[in-house]
């Protein structure tokens, strides 16, 4: 969101005073009639008093005026900021009279248009001009959440959670050092730099100076771990400050940043990487990672949705201690089914080939997150029952020498980010070669995530299904940010940890599968 455009200039306006008195003049304590200027002088607005029959006036700023209301033809007019307070360091008052009831009104009216026009053009500084003190990060996101997101991040162990993901670590340090070129003499922006470890990686890589943004107390931590490798020190900044708000001294080649949430976009952060991309990105320069995916399939899991019927059961008790629940079940059943369920699963359980939604970070403009809508078309490889989508995400680091792509697809090694699930609560019934259609809807929120708005429908099926007709529709409302995370659950499936026995017609992309099997393992040995 824009801060609003301000209105027309105001025209200058003159008004004329029976008499002014200024309060703080023992010289002149004789009224004499006056002129009343309101004006904009070089950005400021102002009232100016000329008395008429000398040559002496002085100047209100009206950023900082008040004006009370003695009579119908009389007032006082305060400033803490005219002329003369810059040398005395005195308020100034005046005494202002009216000989025509109807220019006092005009004129009061207009001092409260002019102040008003004061207060959104700010109080001009020395050193520049004051904002209304809103960045465009506050005007989108509620203030207890970026409260509460900005603490989590400032603690240690959750960018250690993160820094122990070694098939997300791991692949960033291979996509920076297998692209030296790309930062080698470099200048590079952080965006979001947590514990700094990116910045020491573009660092370790030759960049030329790297400056590491990062806007919760973590800033304090990577500025110690940094200043701890002194080799790296030396050519990394670190700034503590969104990168909404931030100014930094000079353009950069390159941004890296790790902006990815759950089904990508959960956090809301990748609006701030094409923010910082608008802000401090030379016109060819790079993003690492540049592009990303969501890919999304039809699942069938009967122990998943069972699983999560089974929790509103606990409602369906008509004697609880003597108490009916059942009032409640229905709640309680809808509230299970709008949180997407977060685990890793076996890829066997996607009964149709998958399909993507490309996000690329290097055009996408930042109002395109607010709303991002994929229609949605599969066809059916196997025979079941469609419990809902299931999605995960990946991203390309297009770098000069070398493609990387990094992906949290099911039977790839996993990641902290695991899959996603939405969880139809009327399942779907499928024969192989059926269609299926429907419609990925997400809405941003004020609280950093998305509203999920998902509708599945099974097409007509064998004979006149050229007719198009749908069969079956199922829709879901999900709230990202309220996620049931079931790995602490005993795991149905094991994960993955060679390449899984697919359905031959459903290709999971992930590239380099060898090696980030390899870092998984260093995973499992680590957690
Ligand atoms: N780059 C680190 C941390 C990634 S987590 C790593 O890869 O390990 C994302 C980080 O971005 C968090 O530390 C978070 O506090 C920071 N962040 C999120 N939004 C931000 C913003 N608008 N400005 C600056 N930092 C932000």
């Amino acid at each position: 969101m824009e801060a609003p455009p301000s209105t027309n200039k105001l025209q200058q306006q003159e008004f004329t005073l029976a008499s002014v008195t200024d309060l703080s003049s023992s010289s002149s304590p004789s009224p004499s009639s006056a002129v009343a200027t309101f004006s904009c002088v070089n950005e400021v607005t102002e009232l100016r008093f000329q008395e008429s029959e000398s040559a002496h006036g002085f100047t209100f700023d009206l950023s900082s005026t008040q004006l009370f209301k003695l009579g119908p033809l009389q007032f006082i007019c305060v400033s803490d900021n005219s002329d003369s307070v810059k040398e005395d360091a005195f308020s100034r008052g005046v005494v202002l009279k009216f000989s025509d009831e109807k220019e006092s009104k005009v004129f009061s009216d207009s001092f409260e248009e002019w102040t008003k026009d004061a207060a959104r053009k700010g109080s001009s500084l020395p050193n520049g001009t004051v904002s209304d003190g809103k960045s465009k990060f506050d005007d989108k996101i509620e203030a207890a959440s970026a409260k509460m997101y900005f603490h989590y991040y400032g603690q240690l162990l959750h960018q250690q959670n993160m820094l122990q993901d070694y098939v997300r670590t791991g692949t960033y340090h291979a996509a920076v050092m297998e692209n030296r070129s790309d930062f080698a003499g470099r200048v590079v922006v952080d965006v979001g730099a947590g514990s700094g470890i990116l910045s020491m990686f573009a660092a370790l890589a030759g960049a030329k100076h790297v400056y590491a943004v990062e806007a919760s107390e973590m800033a304090d931590y990577a500025r110690k771990l940094i200043a701890g490798n002194p080799l790296l020190a030396e050519r990394i900044t670190v700034i503590k400050g969104k990168i909404e708000d931030i100014e930094l001294p000079e353009k950069a080649d390159v941004l890296i940043s790790e902006p990815m949430g759950t089904l990508l976009v959960n956090e809301r952060m990748l609006e701030t990487y094409v923010i910082a991309r608008d802000r401090f990105l030379s016109p060819n320069g790079k993003m690492f990672p540049t592009v990303g995916r969501i890919h999304m399939a039809p699942f069938s899991d009967e122990l998943l949705f069972m699983e999560m019927a089974n929790k509103a059961l606990f409602w369906q008790q008509q004697n609880y201690y003597g108490v009916d629940l059942t009032p409640l079940y229905a709640s309680a059943h809808q509230g299970y089914f709008s949180q997407p369920v977060v685990d890793a699963f076996d890829p066997r359980l996607l009964v149709a080939p998958p399909m993507f939604h490309v996000i690329d970070f290097t055009q996408m403009k930042e109002e395109q997150f607010y709303e991002i809508d994929v229609p949605l078309k599969f066809t059916a490889s196997v025979c079941g029952r469609v419990h809902g989508l299931a999605c995960w995400f990946d991203v390309l680091f297009d770098g000069s020498t070398v493609q990387r792509w990094f992906t949290t697809a099911p039977g790839a090694p996993t990641t902290h980010w695991y899959q996603i699930r939405c969880v139809l609560s009327q399942p779907i019934h499928v024969m192989a070669g059926q269609e299926l259609t429907g419609r990925l809807h997400l809405v941003a929120h004020s609280a950093q995530s998305y509203t999920i708005n998902l509708t599945l429908s099974a097409k007509m099926w064998g004979p006149g299904a050229n007719q198009g007709g749908i069969l079956q529709t199922s829709s879901c409302k999900l709230d990202l940010k309220e996620p049931y995370y079931r790995m602490s659950q005993p795991q149905v499936y094991p994960v993955a940890q060679e390449t899984p026995a697919q359905p031959q017609d459903i290709q999971i992309q992930s590239d380099d599968l060898e090696e980030l099997e390899l870092l998984q393992q260093n995973a499992n040995a680590q957690l």
